[in-house]
């Protein structure tokens, strides 16, 4: 079993005296920000003139400077701005206001990985990666728990750099739940993969092509969505809980049965063929310029996808059912 780190195995005092800036306010932004704060460490956060999220982030009682300020500033820089956009702000912003013995922060590893961030030698490289997203890590830390998370040192200048992740993991709570150590490339290859083949890209395909399967042969989409959408999340939260025995404990033999005989009719030899085409292409680079060609030639792709993806007719017919789930709204 891989080593788990916790509480006790980080030590704060590795960031005592060091002024920390978060740069960016967002999804993972102000969740660190506002945890390593009430950690008692010292945050300031980074971003651009006139940005909307310059005015929340001073409301929640944080200090603001353009991100060229706030990396002069500080002695941590955590580098928590979209991924496409870190190149140029990096190379403009940060990079000449680096000085020796800075630690300079990530929580993915994509552009170091793939060379779009190529710091200088006097600086230490760090990543620290909560696996939830930004507003259960502070939410979570807020209940006294934390969202678990990875760390994996790529540069160490002062000897310190290791320490100092693990300190930073301490402040926003990933060591309340446990942190693993990895690589930059091992967590930027791994995220990539299990976003597009499971999470996100393998998951979204599965519930369309079962809902448009089902509205196709003439079943009410109501029910197609319930059967095809809605009931995801019934069955990943015994799946978390307690793993596929946990679930396959819980649903009727019926079900059960069903899903040792079909399930491998649908993620067959082919679809497992295609996940190891598109995992050569994460480690080979081929998906990081991809990525990065899109964004410099102004997201067209991107743009109409996205349009495209949102007038499939699951997502009507969910915001009319959802808008009539009483029992799904926040408290
Ligand atoms: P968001 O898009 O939620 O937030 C980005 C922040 O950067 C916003 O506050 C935005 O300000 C600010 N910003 C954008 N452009 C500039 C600029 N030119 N100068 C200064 N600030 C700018 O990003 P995420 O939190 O999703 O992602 C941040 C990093 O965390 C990424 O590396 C991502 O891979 C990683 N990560 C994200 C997870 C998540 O849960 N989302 C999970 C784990 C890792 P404004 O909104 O005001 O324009
Ligand atoms: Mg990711
Ligand atoms: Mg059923």
């Amino acid at each position: 079993m891989a080593r788990m780190y916790y509480d006790t195995d980080a030590n704060l005092d590795f960031l005592a005296n060091k002024k920390i800036a978060i740069i960016g306010y967002g999804s993972q932004g102000h969740a660190h920000a506002l945890n390593l704060k009430d950690s008692g460490l010292d945050v300031i956060v980074g971003l651009y003139e006139g940005s909307p999220s310059w005015e929340k982030a001073t409301s929640e009682g944080l200090t603001v400077k353009k991100v060229a300020d706030a990396a002069a500033a500080a002695d941590f820089i955590m580098i928590l701005l979209p991924d496409e956009t870190q190149k140029e702000i990096f190379n403009k912003e940060i990079a000449p206001n680096l000085k020796q013995g800075d630690v300079l922060a990530f929580a993915h590893g994509f552009n170091i990985n793939f060379a779009q961030v190529v710091p200088p030698a006097h600086v230490d490289v760090v990543m620290v990666a909560p696996k939830g997203p930004g507003h259960l890590v502070r939410r979570v830390f807020t209940q006294g728990q934390g969202v678990p998370g990875l760390f994996a040192v790529h540069q160490d200048a002062s000897g310190q750099a290791r320490d100092r992740a693990m300190a930073y993991a301490r402040g926003i709570g990933a060591t309340r739940a446990g942190i693993l150590e990895t690589t930059f490339r091992e967590e930027t290859e791994t995220d990539l993969f299990g976003e597009q083949v499971v999470l996100c890209g393998g998951l979204s395909e599965l519930i369309k092509a079962g809902f448009e399967t089902l509205v196709n042969a003439g079943y009410q989409p109501e029910l197609a969505y319930f059967e095809c959408l809605h009931e995801v999340k019934l069955i990943v939260d015994l799946v978390v809980e307690g793993g596929l025995a946990k679930m396959r404990h819980s649903i009727s033999n019926t079900a059960e049965y069903g899903d040792y005989t079909r399930g491998p009719r649908i993620i067959t030899d082919a679809t497992r063929a295609e996940m190891k085409r598109i995992l050569s292409e994460i480690q080979s680079g081929q998906f990081a310029r991809e990525f990065v060609l899109e964004n410099l030639s102004g997201k067209a792709g991107f743009t109409a996808m996205r349009r495209r993806e949102a007038e499939h007719p699951i997502e009507e017919v969910g915001k009319d059912l959802r808008a009539m789930f009483s029992w799904l709204k926040k408290v």
